[in-house]
């Protein structure tokens, strides 16, 4: 018996379509685990969704959401029902990053509203629909539900000039141990991921960028970034049996950087 086998398990992965969301995507179909990844991109989410197929033989959904918007999410949603009948996991990954260019004094209030509406607002918007089919299962006589949500090490120390990316990080653990506490009733489990600096679109400038690169790697212990493949292992973990009774974590990937 292997108990990270995903066979019969469905998942919905917000920002599917690249970086670590990816990466989850391909080891969660490598483990057989049926998936639905969204993005705001439809090119790039149906070449994600593409090179899914190809090597998987779980089955590939894919769709075109802005979290943001409350209607589209709740139509994809119900596409997502539609076409696997049930949701077993739901990946919170959708986000966007700080920038990291303007002071916390000079930030445009306008900045810090995308901020939290892209990465908690949408994480809400989601998160909601999802435990809400969830809980529908669990009256229904089947329990069960996995929520994971991709945080930050953002949420647990400061860097400056990105005090709106942290803060909706933080959000985000906090808003995860408050639904783990309330569904685990329904057997439903929810955890957060923390990553480390990644290599990924998001971070491309960054690790371009020799000044960031020379204070950074001296602080981190694996003298290496994480990659988005650093992240798959992690998902198939939280989407099996063998996690069943692990929930209001925090998983900090991060090469040991927050440890020093
Ligand atoms: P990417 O830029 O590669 O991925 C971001 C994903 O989010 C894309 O799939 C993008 O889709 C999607 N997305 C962004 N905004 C929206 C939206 N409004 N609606 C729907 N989808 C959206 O970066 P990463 O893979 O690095 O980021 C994934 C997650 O990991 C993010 O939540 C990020 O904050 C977090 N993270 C990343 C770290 C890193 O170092 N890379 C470190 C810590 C956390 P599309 O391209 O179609 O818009």
């Amino acid at each position: 018996m292997n108990i990270f086998d995903l066979t019969g398990k469905t998942a919905i992965i917000t920002g599917g379509n690249g970086g670590i969301g990816l990466a989850m995507a391909r080891a969660l179909a490598d483990a057989n685990c049926a998936l639905s990844i969204w993005g705001r991109n439809p090119e790039k989410t149906q070449q994600a969704a593409a090179s899914l197929r190809s090597g998987a033989s779980s089955r590939v959904h894919a769709l075109s959401c802005d979290v943001t918007d409350r209607v589209a999410v709740e139509q994809a949603f119900a596409g997502t029902v539609q076409e696997f009948g049930r949701i077993d996991g739901c990946f919170i990954n959708a986000g966007v990053g700080g920038g990291g260019r303007s002071s916390f004094l000079d930030r445009p209030f306008e900045e810090w509203k995308t901020m939290f509406e892209i990465n908690l607002d949408g994480a809400f918007h989601v998160l909601q629909l999802a435990a809400r089919h969830m809980v529908e299962n669990a009256k229904a006589g089947n329990p069960g539900g996995r929520l994971i949500a991709t945080s930050s090490i953002g949420a647990l120390f400061g860097a400056a000039r990105n005090e709106h990316y942290g803060a909706s990080k933080a959000g985000l653990v906090g808003l995860m141990r408050a639904l783990a506490v309330e569904l685990a009733r329904h057997g439903i489990t929810a955890n957060s991921i923390l990553p480390g600096y990644t290599v990924t679109e998001m971070t491309g400038e960054l690790m371009a960028n020799e000044k960031f690169q020379n204070a950074v790697m001296p602080r981190l212990p694996m003298r290496r970034f994480g990659t988005a493949q650093d992240f798959g292992g992690i998902a198939v973990y939280l989407m099996s049996n063998a996690s069943a009774y692990h929930t209001a974590d925090s998983f900090v990937i991060d090469g040991g950087y927050t440890a020093c």
